[in-house]
């Protein structure tokens, strides 16, 4: 089966795992600081915090800024629930944008700007599919509102200018990202004001139950005891993810290439083969090509298409289905309507985009694709 996403793991993920054992420390030690300065380095960034998740990572950032209860945060509906999930877990109220075009799926600025109210504090901007929103735009619009910005970069690790948006950014090493920790975050911010350096110092004692040292600080005498100033969490990295997440990361730059690479090809041979698909993001934007979403014919049976293709050994898989139409978030969140976010999740449709694939492995999706769609015209009236 040609998968969707597949984490790429080999026998140097092996030796660092074994590498762990014979030395003994097993958590928050010397390699989960080395991977947030390797992390930190590549995205030009002063410095960077692990954490156990994304989703952790989104929690801590919107804790240190101090977010809660009768505050709004501007949220996209078309990402993972964990975008929207994050506000709530603060007590605050996510506050569900539309997006731009069926084109350009990233959360919309004039829908986040006549969304914006008095209690509106932050916007969490997803790089949806790996693709960069505009960052002189959004921060023009966080500058003449007073909003905080803060990137999902969950789908970014590793393209140049992710982080530079937003106050923060949070990135995810969940086994179908680009690069991964099996699970996995990490936190980086803007070292272009002492905001970015307070942030960083607040999500690191958050991240550890709020306390002023670490164990391995204490046994290698920089402390003697510590702390505890602030409610805090358990959302350590350890060392077995540290190690794995520090070989992936040596690999992200060949893999984003490759990544880029495909999905190039992809947009060649899906407007031959396949003319009648919409491929969004047609204008150049930079992106870490995470995801291939394609749009299909407002007509078509998706299910129909995606039974085909799996009987051809390929999975396909539909990113997202909108938070806000979720069971959950329905309920509390009844009079929300998204009519672009909406059209695009009935219609999108993922394609597999891993760099274990080669050129043959897209040429092969296209035809299928080709193939299941004429299948559609001959059944369906005109
Ligand atoms: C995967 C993902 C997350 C959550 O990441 P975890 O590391 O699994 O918590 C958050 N936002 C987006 C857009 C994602 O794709």
């Amino acid at each position: 089966m040609l998968l969707v996403a597949k984490p790429i793991l080999g026998e140097e993920e092996k030796a660092a795992l074994a590498a762990v054992i014979e030395d003994g420390w097993i958590t928050m030690g010397e390699r989960v600081r080395a991977f947030e300065r390797a992390f930190a380095d590549m995205h030009d960034a002063r410095d960077a915090v692990a954490v156990s998740s994304c989703t952790a990572g989104l929690h801590l950032v919107l804790a240190a800024l101090g977010l809660g209860p009768g505050d709004e945060v501007l949220v996209p509906s078309m990402t993972f629930v964990a975008t929207a999930a994050s506000v709530l877990h603060v007590g605050a109220t996510p506050v569900f944008v539309d997006i731009e075009r069926l084109d350009l799926p990233l959360m919309s600025l004039s829908d986040a700007a006549a969304k914006c109210t008095g209690r509106t504090r932050a916007a969490i901007l997803v790089h949806y599919a790996g693709y960069l929103p505009d960052r002189e735009r959004w921060r023009a619009f966080a500058q003449a509102r007073g909003v905080t910005l803060i990137e999902d970069a969950a789908h970014a690790a590793g393209l140049p200018g992710v982080g530079t948006i937003g106050d923060a950014a949070v990135f995810s090493f969940y086994g179908n990202k680009n690069m991964t920790t099996a699970e996995g975050g990490m936190i980086v911010a803007r070292d272009d004001a002492m905001r970015g350096d307070a942030m960083l110092e607040r999500v690191r004692m958050l991240r550890a139950h709020g306390m002023t040292s670490g164990a391995r600080q204490r046994l290698t005498g920089h402390a003697s005891g510590y702390d505890v100033t602030m409610l805090g969490y358990n959302y350590r990295m350890d060392e077995f993810r540290a190690a794995i997440g520090l070989v992936q990361l040596a690999r992200l730059p060949e893999w984003n290439a490759r990544r880029q690479a495909l999905t190039e090809r992809y947009r060649r041979v899906l407007e031959s083969d396949c003319p009648d698909l919409a491929l969004p993001f047609p204008q150049p934007r930079p992106s870490a090509n995470h995801i291939l979403p394609v749009l299909l014919p407002a007509t078509v049976d998706r299910q129909g298409i995606m039974d085909d293709l799996r009987a051809e050994g390929i999975q396909t898989s539909v990113h997202y289905a909108p938070v806000h139409r979720f069971t959950f978030y329905r309920q509390r969140f009844p009079e929300v309507t998204l009519p672009l976010t909406e059209e695009f999740a009935r219609r999108a449709l993922s394609l597999p985009l891993h760099p274990d694939m080669d050129d043959d492995d897209v040429d092969r999706v296209a035809r299928a694709l080709a193939r299941a769609l004429a299948k559609q015209r001959e059944t369906m009236p005109p």
